[in-house]
């Protein structure tokens, strides 16, 4: 009788390892040899040493990278950036952690969103032409200076427009951040005091909202007496029974929830918050496994050990950065294993000018929505979805209708935003587009026959 061959049982399409979290040593790069440890620890020696132009950082990785690089990054900034260049040394550490050839900075995941360059950008197809400043339209939906309230129960309180660090893909590209030759930005007209009044004011007067997000820009720039004041004013509308706290910077500067003054703060607040039966947590933008490093994973605990409850990421889907599976797979399991991150959301990069090369199609999401199914634990399963103009998120398998071709899907929401008059929240289709550089060339060629009729924008 013919032996049956023997069945490898054990091998997966992706292989679980812990791996240890590492700080890569900023010694490496020239600009910061004699950098100590006690200057590297310092909120304040981070945010006055970040870097903000190509000749910074030509100073700090000299000839780590070659020449062409800088002029790369300099017509970046000059001809499409839409966020202006600010980077903390924590976050260009994260850079060239493998420095293998000389132009391995052009393929670093960290350094393809963080600092984009103008070879990265697509030369035939580099916005979609239905992309738009404010994409996701919060400012339409603005009920206050900064307050969306786009779902029924939750709004968005955009206390501060500025990031410790600026990422090339921002959203609110619209708001955030000081004005590149290619963007002016909008600017926020009231003070902070008074807007937040305002903000506090519609809460109170709105009781079916419960869900507050406090957000920017990031709530690292916003004076902890000033953010943890309105924390308090939040905590004393008896309505609110959820608050979080969206800080990319426990990932691009971890020096600042580290320092003891924040930690007390925090304390202060997530105590109170607890003993009212309220959810304080905090949410992060973590987008490649390079970036977690034991700095990151110190201040999640030290937030978490300072009573909130929970600590989430919610990053970006982004082609070159984290579009493979075990690229999220490798990110959700150091998040959740070495750093007690949840691995909560993975947006659908949305539509706003100049990030085609970063946008991925809705098929693409679905595939690996599919592929990282089963290996984490269910409440850690990032889902992915994507943030449908005038709808809100959806995750990606829930399109009303898709065609690939044209890289069209629509979608339909259940509920009414603060801008609309119809009584039926279904009215009407709202659609996503897929980037034209990936449709097929039938679907390629019928976005030129739009664009050439002017039906495309
Ligand atoms: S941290 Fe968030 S708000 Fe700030 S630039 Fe990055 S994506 Fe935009």
């Amino acid at each position: 009788m013919a032996s049956k061959s023997p069945v490898n049982r054990t091998a997966q399409p992706y292989e679980y390892r812990r791996r240890e979290l590492v700080e890569p040593d900023w010694t490496r790069f020239p600009g910061w040899r004699t950098v100590s440890a006690q200057e590297w620890s310092s909120a304040q020696w981070q945010r006055s040493h970040c870097v903000k132009s190509a000749k910074q950082l030509h100073d700090v990785l000299g000839d780590l990278v070659p020449e062409e690089f800088y002029a790369d990054l300099a017509r970046d900034q000059q001809d499409h950036a839409t966020m202006s260049m600010l980077l903390p040394p924590q976050m260009l550490n994260t850079m060239l952690t493998d420095v293998t050839t000389s132009s391995s900075i052009f393929t670093d995941p960290v350094r393809r969103y963080m600092l984009p360059v103008a070879s990265d950008r697509l030369a035939l197809w580099p916005s979609h032409p239905r992309a738009s400043r404010d994409s996701l339209h919060e400012h339409d939906m603005w009920v206050a200076e900064g307050l969306t309230h786009r779902y029924p129960t939750k709004v968005l309180a955009e206390l501060v427009s500025t990031c410790p660090q600026y990422c090339g893909h921002c959203t609110r590209m619209d708001l955030v951040g000081t004005s590149t030759p290619s963007v002016t930005k909008l600017k926020l007209a009231g003070k902070p005091v008074d807007r937040y009044a305002a903000m506090l004011d519609y809460l109170r007067a709105h009781p079916q909202i419960r869900d507050v997000v406090v957000s920017g820009g990031d709530v690292a720039n916003v004076p902890w007496r000033q953010l943890e004041s309105f924390l308090t004013h939040l905590l004393e509308i008896e309505s609110i029974r959820d608050i979080r706290l969206a800080t990319k910077a426990l990932m691009g500067l971890p020096q600042h929830w580290l320092q003891p003054d924040v930690l007390e703060g925090m304390h202060r607040v997530a105590v109170r918050a607890r003993r009212q039966g309220v959810s304080l947590a905090v949410h992060t933008h973590v987008n490649s496994v390079n970036s977690l490093t034991p700095a990151v994973a110190a201040a999640a605990k030290a937030l978490l050990e300072a009573g909130v409850r929970d600590v989430r990421n919610q990053g970006v889907l982004l082609r070159g950065v984290n579009d493979s599976p075990g690229q999220l797979l490798d990110l959700s399991f150091a998040l959740l294993d070495e750093a007690m991150i949840t691995p909560y959301y993975l947006y659908m990069c949305d539509m706003i000018p100049a990030s085609e090369h970063w946008r991925l199609p809705l098929s693409r999401a679905q595939e690996l929505q599919h592929a990282i199914m089963g290996y984490l634990p269910g409440f850690a399963t990032p889902r992915i979805v994507c943030d449908v103009p005038f709808v809100g998120k959806r995750w990606v398998h829930q399109a009303e209708s898709y065609d690939p071709v044209r890289g069209i899907s629509t979608w339909t929401k259940n509920y009414r935003t603060s801008i609309e008059t119809s009584d039926d929240p279904g009215a009407g289709d709202y659609v996503y587009y897929d980037p034209i550089d990936t449709l097929p060339t039938a679907g390629q060629r019928w976005w030129g026959d739009q664009i050439e009729s002017g039906r495309a924008s």
